[in-house]
This record gives C-alpha cells, structure tokens and sequence, in this order.
C-alpha cells in the first residue's frame, strides 16, 4: 500500500505554542507564567485565565506577524523527509482561520514544499463568519483517503476522528496530549508505515 501521510502544521512541523506562549503571552503577562512544559490542555486559555475568545484574539494575530513567518520548521520532521520523504506523498492539513490560512499555507511550502505539495485547512469557527461546511473535522476530511492515510497531529481529537476515518493516526509528542512515544520512536513508526513494515 502506497501511504499518504497528513501532517499537521501547527504544534507538529513548527512550535506554535512555545514560540506564542515565549514571545506573545508571556512579555505581556510577567507573573503568574504557566511554563511551556505544564501546559496540559491545548487550547490553554483556561490554565492562562481567559477566555477562548481572547486567546484565538491573541493567536490569530500572532499567526498573521512577522513571528509566525519566522517560526523555524521542525528540524526533526526535515532530517526524516529528507531521508525518507521521498518515498510517498505528504499533504499538510491543518484546522486555522480562513484569514490566518495563508501565511500558515505559505510558510508550509516555503520549508517542507520540497515533499508536502498540498495544503489543506478546515475552517475553524471564528465570530460573525458564516462558510461552506465541506468536512466538520480532520476524521470527515481524512475520510476521503480511506485506509492510505496516517496522520501526524498532536491533538487527541484529531487522532480518534482519524482512526474513526479508518486512518493511521500517530501521535506527535507534547505536553498536553499525554504521548508516550518519543519524536525518535514517533518517526520510527512513521517509517515502518511507509515502508510497509508495520505490524498489524
Ligand atoms: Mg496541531
């Protein structure tokens, strides 16, 4: 079977949340700082004591500055696609706001273009904004590949909607999901996959 894999892009290929959480929210907010590796639910606005509303606020306009053009890609998830990318398709999919898709679709093609040649995004809900509905999550998107797909996320949502699709779902390691799996072991069970090496 010739494997399609589906990476997220927030929190997988880049560091989203650190690179917010260390340059938007904590200069602003000196005490109390929840640290990076106590986060233990993503979205964090709770753990911060705020609304969802004001963290999307927050996160969307990080995702739209200069700081998420400049995030630096997973230097992991590059060595592996440069080893082993070439051997099957890569999509990049990830769930953002219609008016923060395109600078996460132009950094995406800028750094790993080279294998991941399709971006995909399923709106996520943002006030007074009324769209097509074409897939309600990953799991409804994904469902369209059937069993080909493995996707790499880091959101347990994502992962049991993937498998629901009949997808592979790998679990990218952070603190909030509770991922046993290191990145090492992680991309290990990703090229047992692609090379058809995995043990059913
Ligand atoms: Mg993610």
């Amino acid at each position: 079977m010739s494997r399609i894999v589906v990476w997220d892009v927030d929190d997988v290929l880049n560091d989203l949340m650190r690179v917010w959480l260390d340059n938007v929210w904590t200069p602003a907010h000196p005490a109390p700082v929840v640290p990076y590796d106590d986060l233990r639910e993503n979205p964090p606005h709770a753990l911060l004591g705020i609304t969802s509303g004001e963290y999307l606020s927050s996160l969307d306009e990080f995702r739209l500055s200069i700081g998420y053009a400049q995030q630096v890609p997973n230097p992991d998830i590059l060595a592996w696609l440069q080893d082993h990318g070439g051997r099957c398709r890569h999509i990049a999919l990830t769930a953002t706001a219609l008016r923060t898709a395109p600078t996460a679709a132009a950094w995406v093609l800028r750094h790993f273009g080279r294998w991941i040649r399709e971006f995909a995004f399923i709106p996520a809900p943002r006030p007074g904004e009324v769209l097509p509905t074409y897939d309600l999550d990953k799991g409804a998107w994904l469902a369209r590949l059937g069993t080909s797909a493995v996707l790499v996320d880091d959101s347990p949502q994502n992962l049991t909607a993937a498998t629901a699709a009949g997808a592979v779902a790998l679990c990218w390691p952070r603190p909030w999901n509770g991922c046993r799996a290191s990145v090492a072991e992680t991309l290990q069970a990703l090229t047992r996959l692609v090379d058809g090496r995995e043990a059913q």
